[in-house]
Protein backbone atom coordinates (compact mmCIF):
# COMPACT_ATOMS: atom_id res chain seq x y z
CA UNK A 1 0.00 0.00 0.00
CA UNK A 2 1.59 3.07 -1.00
CA UNK A 3 0.88 6.28 0.91
CA UNK A 4 -0.33 10.07 -1.55
CA UNK A 5 -0.61 13.24 -1.33
CA UNK A 6 -3.23 15.54 -1.99
CA UNK A 7 -3.70 19.38 -1.74
CA UNK A 8 -7.06 20.14 -0.20
CA UNK A 9 -9.39 23.21 -0.90
CA UNK A 10 -9.06 25.74 1.93
CA UNK A 11 -6.91 28.78 3.76
CA UNK A 12 -3.20 28.63 3.81
CA UNK A 13 -1.75 25.80 1.94
CA UNK A 14 -2.50 22.06 3.21
CA UNK A 15 -2.02 18.65 1.99
CA UNK A 16 -3.39 15.52 2.66
CA UNK A 17 -0.73 12.60 3.51
CA UNK A 18 -2.64 9.40 3.35
CA UNK A 19 -2.02 6.23 4.60
CA UNK A 20 -5.20 4.41 3.55
CA UNK A 21 -8.05 4.88 2.14
CA UNK A 22 -10.94 2.85 0.74
CA UNK A 23 -13.82 0.36 1.83
CA UNK A 24 -13.14 -0.10 5.65
CA UNK A 25 -15.66 -1.20 8.27
CA UNK A 26 -19.44 -1.30 8.04
CA UNK A 27 -21.58 1.73 9.43
CA UNK A 28 -23.56 -0.63 12.52
CA UNK A 29 -19.98 -1.87 13.45
CA UNK A 30 -18.68 1.93 13.65
CA UNK A 31 -22.15 3.52 14.76
CA UNK A 32 -23.80 1.57 17.16
CA UNK A 33 -27.19 3.32 17.38
CA UNK A 34 -27.20 2.46 13.21
CA UNK A 35 -29.46 -0.19 12.12
CA UNK A 36 -28.81 -1.68 8.50
CA UNK A 37 -32.17 -0.22 7.12
CA UNK A 38 -31.58 2.71 8.33
CA UNK A 39 -28.13 3.07 6.70
CA UNK A 40 -28.83 1.87 3.47
CA UNK A 41 -32.06 4.65 3.79
CA UNK A 42 -29.23 7.71 3.91
CA UNK A 43 -28.42 9.75 1.36
CA UNK A 44 -24.60 8.70 1.81
CA UNK A 45 -25.09 5.33 0.96
CA UNK A 46 -25.80 6.05 -2.65
CA UNK A 47 -22.69 8.05 -3.16
CA UNK A 48 -19.78 5.46 -3.92
CA UNK A 49 -17.29 8.09 -2.93
CA UNK A 50 -18.75 7.57 1.02
CA UNK A 51 -20.29 4.13 0.94
CA UNK A 52 -19.48 1.00 -0.51
CA UNK A 53 -22.93 -0.57 -1.03
CA UNK A 54 -21.86 -3.43 -2.69
CA UNK A 55 -20.16 -4.83 0.25
CA UNK A 56 -22.17 -2.16 3.03
CA UNK A 57 -19.33 -1.04 4.10
CA UNK A 58 -17.61 2.84 5.36
CA UNK A 59 -15.32 4.26 2.54
CA UNK A 60 -12.87 5.54 5.37
CA UNK A 61 -9.59 7.20 4.89
CA UNK A 62 -6.79 7.98 7.24
CA UNK A 63 -4.63 11.15 6.89
CA UNK A 64 -1.96 13.67 8.09
CA UNK A 65 -2.68 16.84 7.63
CA UNK A 66 0.05 18.98 6.45
CA UNK A 67 -0.51 22.84 6.68
CA UNK A 68 1.88 25.82 5.94
CA UNK A 69 0.84 29.38 6.68
CA UNK A 70 3.26 32.29 5.57
CA UNK A 71 4.99 31.62 8.87
CA UNK A 72 4.86 28.18 10.13
CA UNK A 73 4.69 24.02 8.79
CA UNK A 74 2.21 22.41 11.30
CA UNK A 75 1.02 19.22 10.62
CA UNK A 76 -2.21 18.05 12.72
CA UNK A 77 -2.55 14.54 13.60
CA UNK A 78 -0.07 12.01 12.47
CA UNK A 79 -2.05 9.14 11.51
CA UNK A 80 -1.05 5.63 11.87
CA UNK A 81 2.79 5.35 11.43
CA UNK A 82 5.63 2.93 10.84
CA UNK A 83 6.64 0.25 12.98
CA UNK A 84 4.07 0.44 15.54
CA UNK A 85 2.67 -2.63 16.52
CA UNK A 86 -1.37 -3.09 16.29
CA UNK A 87 -2.13 -6.56 16.06
CA UNK A 88 -5.82 -5.70 16.89
CA UNK A 89 -6.13 -4.05 13.55
CA UNK A 90 -4.30 -5.36 10.37
CA UNK A 91 -4.14 -2.58 8.52
CA UNK A 92 -2.33 -0.27 10.97
CA UNK A 93 -0.07 -3.12 11.84
CA UNK A 94 3.64 -3.34 11.77
CA UNK A 95 3.44 -0.82 8.41
CA UNK A 96 6.13 0.42 6.21
CA UNK A 97 4.58 3.17 3.83
CA UNK A 98 6.31 5.74 2.47
CA UNK A 99 5.01 8.97 4.33
CA UNK A 100 8.50 10.55 5.29
CA UNK A 101 9.08 10.12 1.57
CA UNK A 102 5.86 11.79 0.64
CA UNK A 103 6.19 14.29 2.94
CA UNK A 104 9.61 15.23 1.32
CA UNK A 105 8.44 15.20 -2.34
CA UNK A 106 5.99 18.27 -0.75
CA UNK A 107 9.30 19.76 0.25
CA UNK A 108 9.01 19.04 4.06
CA UNK A 109 11.84 17.92 5.88
CA UNK A 110 11.31 16.45 9.43
CA UNK A 111 13.22 19.16 10.98
CA UNK A 112 11.28 21.57 9.13
CA UNK A 113 7.88 21.08 11.41
CA UNK A 114 7.67 23.44 13.26
CA UNK A 115 4.18 22.41 15.10
CA UNK A 116 2.79 18.70 15.69
CA UNK A 117 -0.90 19.51 16.57
CA UNK A 118 -3.76 16.43 17.89
CA UNK A 119 -6.91 16.34 17.83
CA UNK A 120 -6.99 13.06 20.27
CA UNK A 121 -5.11 10.48 21.82
CA UNK A 122 -6.07 7.96 19.88
CA UNK A 123 -3.55 5.41 17.90
CA UNK A 124 -4.56 6.49 14.12
CA UNK A 125 -4.04 10.44 15.83
CA UNK A 126 -0.60 10.04 16.76
CA UNK A 127 1.00 7.50 14.49
CA UNK A 128 3.98 9.59 13.31
CA UNK A 129 4.30 11.25 16.51
CA UNK A 130 7.42 8.93 16.79
CA UNK A 131 9.69 6.20 14.84
CA UNK A 132 11.82 3.69 15.28
CA UNK A 133 15.65 4.11 15.86
CA UNK A 134 17.82 1.83 16.37
CA UNK A 135 14.68 -0.16 18.64
CA UNK A 136 13.73 2.95 19.89
CA UNK A 137 10.79 5.43 19.45
CA UNK A 138 12.15 8.70 18.77
CA UNK A 139 9.98 12.30 17.97
CA UNK A 140 9.76 12.07 14.38
CA UNK A 141 9.60 15.79 14.07
CA UNK A 142 13.75 17.38 16.18
CA UNK A 143 12.77 20.75 16.10
CA UNK A 144 8.96 20.47 16.58
CA UNK A 145 6.39 21.47 19.89
CA UNK A 146 4.11 18.89 20.06
CA UNK A 147 0.88 20.66 21.54
CA UNK A 148 -1.61 17.94 23.31
CA UNK A 149 -5.14 18.86 25.42
CA UNK A 150 -3.38 18.66 29.22
CA UNK A 151 -7.17 16.82 29.66
CA UNK A 152 -6.39 14.70 27.04
CA UNK A 153 -2.82 13.88 28.52
CA UNK A 154 -4.09 13.33 32.06
CA UNK A 155 -7.12 11.02 30.66
CA UNK A 156 -4.82 8.76 29.16
CA UNK A 157 -1.78 8.78 31.44
CA UNK A 158 -4.78 7.78 34.12
CA UNK A 159 -6.36 5.29 32.19
CA UNK A 160 -2.71 3.53 31.61
CA UNK A 161 -1.95 3.64 35.29
CA UNK A 162 -5.34 1.98 35.96
CA UNK A 163 -5.27 -0.59 32.95
CA UNK A 164 -2.09 -1.26 32.00
CA UNK A 165 0.39 -0.26 28.79
CA UNK A 166 -2.01 -1.56 26.24
CA UNK A 167 -4.81 1.50 26.10
CA UNK A 168 -5.52 2.18 22.72
CA UNK A 169 -2.85 -0.39 21.37
CA UNK A 170 -0.29 0.48 23.56
CA UNK A 171 0.41 4.62 21.97
CA UNK A 172 1.70 6.01 25.71
CA UNK A 173 4.83 4.03 25.51
CA UNK A 174 5.22 4.22 21.44
CA UNK A 175 4.10 7.62 20.48
CA UNK A 176 3.28 10.04 23.27
CA UNK A 177 6.24 8.87 26.37
CA UNK A 178 9.07 9.71 23.95
CA UNK A 179 7.95 13.01 23.26
CA UNK A 180 7.60 14.12 26.57
CA UNK A 181 11.05 12.32 27.52
CA UNK A 182 12.22 14.58 24.51
CA UNK A 183 11.06 17.60 26.50
CA UNK A 184 9.22 18.34 23.08
CA UNK A 185 5.79 18.52 24.15
CA UNK A 186 3.69 21.75 25.66
CA UNK A 187 0.41 20.82 27.06
CA UNK A 188 -2.51 22.92 26.40
CA UNK A 189 -4.97 24.05 29.04
CA UNK A 190 -8.78 24.08 28.05
CA UNK A 191 -10.44 26.78 26.18
CA UNK A 192 -9.19 28.37 22.96
CA UNK A 193 -5.59 28.55 22.63
CA UNK A 194 -3.91 30.37 19.52
CA UNK A 195 -0.71 28.61 18.39
CA UNK A 196 0.51 30.61 15.71
CA UNK A 197 -1.51 33.36 13.46
CA UNK A 198 -4.40 32.14 12.01
CA UNK A 199 -3.88 28.33 13.54
CA UNK A 200 -5.91 28.26 16.98
CA UNK A 201 -7.11 25.18 18.94
CA UNK A 202 -10.59 25.09 20.19
CA UNK A 203 -11.99 22.34 22.32
CA UNK A 204 -14.80 19.44 21.06
CA UNK A 205 -15.02 17.07 24.28
CA UNK A 206 -17.07 13.98 23.90
CA UNK A 207 -15.14 11.46 21.94
CA UNK A 208 -12.34 11.87 24.05
CA UNK A 209 -12.62 14.35 27.14
CA UNK A 210 -9.78 16.25 25.98
CA UNK A 211 -10.84 16.66 21.98
CA UNK A 212 -9.96 19.86 19.91
CA UNK A 213 -10.58 21.05 16.45
CA UNK A 214 -7.96 23.06 14.95
CA UNK A 215 -9.21 26.53 13.31
CA UNK A 216 -7.40 27.87 10.32
CA UNK A 217 -8.27 30.87 8.74
CA UNK A 218 -6.39 32.90 6.95
CA UNK A 219 -8.47 36.37 6.60
CA UNK A 220 -9.85 35.16 3.55
CA UNK A 221 -11.41 31.48 4.41
CA UNK A 222 -11.44 29.64 7.30
CA UNK A 223 -11.14 25.66 7.89
CA UNK A 224 -12.09 23.90 11.04
CA UNK A 225 -9.63 20.61 11.14
CA UNK A 226 -11.90 18.35 13.21
CA UNK A 227 -10.26 14.78 13.56
CA UNK A 228 -13.50 12.72 14.75
CA UNK A 229 -15.90 14.94 15.78
CA UNK A 230 -17.39 13.77 12.33
CA UNK A 231 -16.02 9.93 11.83
CA UNK A 232 -18.01 9.85 8.29
CA UNK A 233 -19.52 11.96 5.95
CA UNK A 234 -22.78 9.29 7.06
CA UNK A 235 -22.94 11.21 10.46
CA UNK A 236 -23.72 14.66 8.63
CA UNK A 237 -26.93 12.72 7.83
CA UNK A 238 -27.13 11.38 11.34
CA UNK A 239 -25.42 13.51 13.77
CA UNK A 240 -26.85 10.88 16.71
CA UNK A 241 -24.99 8.41 15.44
CA UNK A 242 -22.08 8.12 17.77
CA UNK A 243 -19.20 5.91 17.24
CA UNK A 244 -18.56 2.94 19.30
CA UNK A 245 -14.97 4.67 20.53
CA UNK A 246 -16.69 7.70 21.76
CA UNK A 247 -16.10 8.19 25.56
CA UNK A 248 -18.98 10.30 26.33
CA UNK A 249 -21.65 9.09 23.77
CA UNK A 250 -24.04 12.00 24.20
CA UNK A 251 -21.25 14.64 24.94
CA UNK A 252 -19.73 13.89 21.24
CA UNK A 253 -22.66 13.87 19.13
CA UNK A 254 -23.41 17.25 21.65
CA UNK A 255 -20.54 18.60 20.13
CA UNK A 256 -21.03 17.57 15.95
CA UNK A 257 -24.41 19.44 16.64
CA UNK A 258 -22.57 22.91 17.48
CA UNK A 259 -20.15 22.40 15.15
CA UNK A 260 -22.65 21.79 12.42
CA UNK A 261 -24.64 24.76 13.51
CA UNK A 262 -21.65 26.76 13.29
CA UNK A 263 -20.15 26.48 10.03
CA UNK A 264 -23.93 25.04 8.31
CA UNK A 265 -25.07 27.47 4.52
CA UNK A 266 -21.05 29.43 5.53
CA UNK A 267 -18.13 28.90 3.70
CA UNK A 268 -16.23 27.34 6.24
CA UNK A 269 -14.79 24.14 5.31
CA UNK A 270 -14.44 20.94 7.68
CA UNK A 271 -11.68 18.77 7.12
CA UNK A 272 -12.34 15.69 8.92
CA UNK A 273 -9.48 12.90 9.85
CA UNK A 274 -11.36 10.38 8.21
CA UNK A 275 -12.99 11.78 5.28
CA UNK A 276 -11.95 10.11 1.92
CA UNK A 277 -11.90 12.49 -0.98
CA UNK A 278 -12.30 15.22 -1.55
CA UNK A 279 -12.25 15.70 1.84
CA UNK A 280 -12.45 19.26 2.39
CA UNK A 281 -16.47 19.72 2.37
CA UNK A 282 -18.86 22.61 3.70
CA UNK A 283 -22.37 21.76 4.88
CA UNK A 284 -25.81 23.14 4.00
CA UNK A 285 -29.16 22.88 5.66
CA UNK A 286 -31.93 20.97 4.19
CA UNK A 287 -35.55 19.81 5.12
CA UNK A 288 -34.41 17.18 6.95
CA UNK A 289 -31.18 18.33 8.74
CA UNK A 290 -27.68 18.34 7.16
CA UNK A 291 -26.02 17.36 4.06
CA UNK A 292 -22.72 17.30 2.40
CA UNK A 293 -21.33 19.88 0.03
CA UNK A 294 -18.07 18.78 -2.00
CA UNK A 295 -18.42 21.28 -4.20
ZN1 LIG B 1 -9.61 8.45 14.23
Amino acid sequence: MTSRTFRLDGPFRIDRLVEFEGPFRSATHLFPPATEAEVRATATARDPRFYDLERDLLVMAFHALLVRTPTHTLIVDTCLGNDKSRPKVPEWNQRSGAFLEDLTALGVRPGDVDYVLCTHLHADHVGWHTRLVDGRWVPTFPRARYLFARREIDHLRARVRQEGPMVHHGIWDDGVQPVLDAGLAVLVEDGVHEVVPGVSLHPAPGHTPGTVMVRLDDGRHVAWLIGDVVHHPIQVERPDWFSRFCDDPTGACASRGRLLELVADTDMRLIPAHFPAPTSVRIRRDASGYRLDTD
